[in-house]
């Protein structure tokens, strides 16, 4: 049996099999040769499935833009947070110090994560989407020498903000200190280059902008780096360094790997070659928000990030003023229609938010806009305009 599964269409899912679409950061809509790789079992031990890992992980690694065999992939077990908490278990020494930089729920997690492994830390906390900028980050460097590593979230995918990673990467490296980035919602569709911003290690999971099915990530890393954290992890199973050793040594995972979300992931990984790479998924997610941006604005609702802002990833919108709008009839009514929109995480006003991720292309998102007029009207909300303290809220953030 050859490792890798065969090629196979890569089929934009039917809506006729009355699925609906999963407007969502992941997990996510997937194409059905993806779900169709999960059709046989493979045997964690045996050498196809080891060829597997190794085609994965030599894969990702060239993602990240990689030539020079100076950064390694590991592969590890769990959902997007357990690899978020290996990485940083790993990576930061049990002297270390952290500069958690947060504008939003994942940034929280990350300062959460640490207060768990009981490691010491400070926050910069931009509160639901202000951008964390290089000269603040310059600043807190500066003014805390023994900070030794920062981690950022790249997508903040609770507002869907694109934060600024290459000036934060510039400020980190010039002060000779370790910047580790949480890419789960954003690496495969935007750039993430070793050669262009300088990190010691990345994370991402399966179920992301790769379009896998949940399951496991991946830590990205300079080996040099991960070389010397043999004996920092904090846990046995979340011990990165651990899993390359044994990685290199055999091929194999420690402990059970998720074979068939693995054999999912390279299907979904050869369509992403297909597609063009991190630029071509990235340009079709641009896409993909600039046609149902277009026509929710024309609807009346208007964005919470200006469009600088705006990641190819997430969009969050304000919930209309009116009083007919209540936002759970308004998901059961786009539901019907064939579309799963998401809830806001804004604390100030209320919000929801569709996803541009995942395989959808422009006549989805079209269908999309569709979908949310004909609820408007049912709702018998006349303009999804929003209050107007959410404007005054959107006022507080630079163009
Ligand atoms: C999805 C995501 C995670 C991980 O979430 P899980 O639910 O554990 O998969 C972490 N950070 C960001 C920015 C994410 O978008």
């Amino acid at each position: 049996m050859s490792p890798v599964p065969a090629p196979k269409p890569n089929a934009f899912p039917d809506p006729a099999m009355g699925e609906p679409f999963l407007l969502t950061p992941g997990p996510l809509t997937t194409a059905l040769s993806v779900k169709e790789a999960m059709l046989r079992d493979w045997g964690s031990w045996d050498g196809d499935f080891r060829a597997m890992t190794k085609s994965m992980c030599d894969q990702l690694v060239a993602l990240a833009g990689d030539t020079s065999g100076e950064f390694v992939c590991v592969p590890m077990q769990g959902s997007g947070s357990y690899c978020v908490e290996a990485m940083l278990g790993t990576f930061v020494p049990r002297d270390g110090k952290v500069l958690v930089l947060a504008n939003g729920a994942y940034g929280l997690r990350a300062a959460e994560t640490m207060r768990y492994l009981g490691r010491a830390y400070t926050l910069i906390d931009k509160g639901d989407y202000m951008p964390p900028r290089g000269d603040e980050v310059g600043a807190a460097l500066d003014a805390d020498p023994e900070i030794t590593h920062v981690i950022a979230i790249h997508c903040e995918t609770s507002s869907g903000i694109l934060n600024p990673v290459a000036e934060i990467a510039e400020a980190v490296a010039a002060r000779g200190r370790k910047l580790l980035i949480d890419s789960m919602s954003a690496f495969g569709a935007i750039d993430l280059d070793v050669n262009r911003i300088r990190y010691e290690a990345m994370v991402s999971s399966a179920n992301k902008c790769i379009e896998g099915v949940p399951g496991f990530g991946f830590v990205i890393a300079r080996r040099s780096e991960l070389e010397g954290c043999r004996g920092n992890a904090h846990s046995l199973s979340l011990d990165v360094f651990a899993q390359w050793a044994n990685l290199e040594k055999t091929g194999q995972w420690r402990y059970t790997p998720p074979t068939h979300v693995v054999a999912a992931f390279l299907e979904a990984l050869r369509i992403h070659t297909e597609e063009g790479g991190v630029a071509g998924r990235g340009a079709r997610y641009a896409h993909n928000r600039d046609v149902m941006v277009a026509g929710m604005r024309a609807l009346g609702f208007e964005t919470l990030l200006k469009d600088r802002w705006l990641s190819p990833i997430i969009v969050t919108f304000f919930c209309p003023a009116d009083p007919n709008f209540v936002f759970q009839r308004f998901y059961e009514l786009m539901k019907d229609k064939g579309f799963i929109i998401y809830p806001g995480k804004l604390t100030v006003v209320e919000s929801f938010r569709v996803g541009c991720i995942g395989r959808m292309d422009e006549a989805v998102m079209t269908r999309v806009v569709a979908a949310a007029a004909e609820a408007l009207a049912e709702l018998g909300v006349a303009s999804a305009a929003p209050p107007a303290a959410a404007l005054a809220e959107r006022a507080k953030l630079a163009a």
